[in-house]
């Protein structure tokens, strides 16, 4: 039989990194799989962050390769692979991926969120093509042209304010009359000259050719439909657990995130969720991180029953 590992960690972001560096400490073999061959995660995308205890402000790809630097420091092996199924073989468990197969004695299931869609015509269609969820990835395609963000959440806010560094307008479209972004980024954003929201309004459709030509708006105190024109829209509507390939071996609730408290037990022996895809309140990098920890510590009680 090939070596099975005391725990293979699934996601190389905040979670499964913290889970990773725990892990090692405590002496355990361990393998992460990650599927884009990078630590980090979801702060790849950030282009600062700011409430991570220790550092005041540091990019997110800064913060993701500080995670990886500490791995390879303490031994922590990430390996290129995306998990495509876990098989429960009882004492062992069997993970796929299109590069081999892992066998582990524990699985520490990390593999995060992904961004949620709008559902709309020509999403799509014209995604690359003007349509993004990543204003710090594609954000300087779009110097000085006009472009939208959709949402009203932290992210979305960070968006608007990144973007309007270079972009000539930015408007934020906003289904309700509040934003839900914290008190600071809000403040910051109403002080932006080259951005406007757009209250009570949401996306019908995306337009254009090739690329992105307008936005088909409707506000839903006027009743108006209108159209937009942008060049751009950055989507920024929330996250979908990445869980469908655990679907069927762990309990999940309603939008797919896996059942799982602070112990990070799920409902199948030997397997723990850590970070962004388990049922909790706040997701952050610092719960991630926690959660790493604690999966790890669930781990090892786990591996002396065996
Ligand atoms: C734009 C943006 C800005 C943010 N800003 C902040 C901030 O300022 N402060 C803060 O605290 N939080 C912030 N967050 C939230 C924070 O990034 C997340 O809470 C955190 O990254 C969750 O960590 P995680 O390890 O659970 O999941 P993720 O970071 O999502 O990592 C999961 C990893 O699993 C990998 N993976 C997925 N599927 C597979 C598979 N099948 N096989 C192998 N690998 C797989 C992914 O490639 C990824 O590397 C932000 C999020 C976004 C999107």
């Amino acid at each position: 039989m090939d070596k099975a590992y005391d725990v293979i960690i699934i996601g190389a972001g905040p979670a499964g990194m913290s889970a990773a560096v725990y892990g090692i400490r405590a002496g355990l073999s361990v393998l992460v799989l990650e599927k884009s061959g990078m630590a980090g995660g979801q702060i790849l995308n950030t282009y600062e962050v700011e409430n991570y205890l220790g550092f005041s402000s540091i990019s997110g790809l800064e913060l993701g390769t500080k995670f990886q630097e500490h791995g390879e420091h303490l031994g922590v092996t990430v390996k290129s692979g995306t998990v495509k199924k876990v098989i429960d073989q009882g004492k062992f468990k069997l993970v796929e991926t299109e590069e081999g197969n892992y066998i582990g004695k524990s699985l520490i299931l990390a593999t995060g969120a992904s961004h949620a869609k709008l559902m709309v015509k020509g999403e799509e269609e014209l995604s690359g093509m003007g349509v993004s969820y990543c204003a710090t990835c594609d954000g300087a395609f779009f110097r000085n042209r006009t472009v939208a963000v959709v949402g009203g959440s932290d992210v979305a806010v960070e968006d608007a304010i990144f973007l309007a560094r270079g972009c000539e307008k930015v408007y934020l479209i906003h289904r309700r009359d509040k934003l839900r972004a914290a008190k600071r980024l809000q403040e910051t954003l109403l002080k932006l000259s080259n951005v406007e929201i757009l209250w009570n309004t949401t996306v019908e459709q995306i337009q254009g050719e090739d690329m992105v030509e307008a936005l088909e708006l409707y506000n839903k105190e006027t009743k108006e439909k209108t159209a937009l024109k942008v060049s751009g829209v950055f989507i920024a509507v929330g996250m979908n657990p990445n869980t469908e390939l655990f679907k069927g071996l762990v309990d999940m609730d309603e939008k797919g995130y896996i059942k799982a408290g602070e112990t990070c037990e799920t409902s199948h022996p030997g397997i723990f969720a850590a970070g962004d895809l388990r049922t909790k309140e706040l997701r952050q990098i610092v719960t991630a991180v926690a959660d790493g920890a604690s999966s790890i510590a669930s781990s090892e009680k786990y591996l002396m029953t065996l």
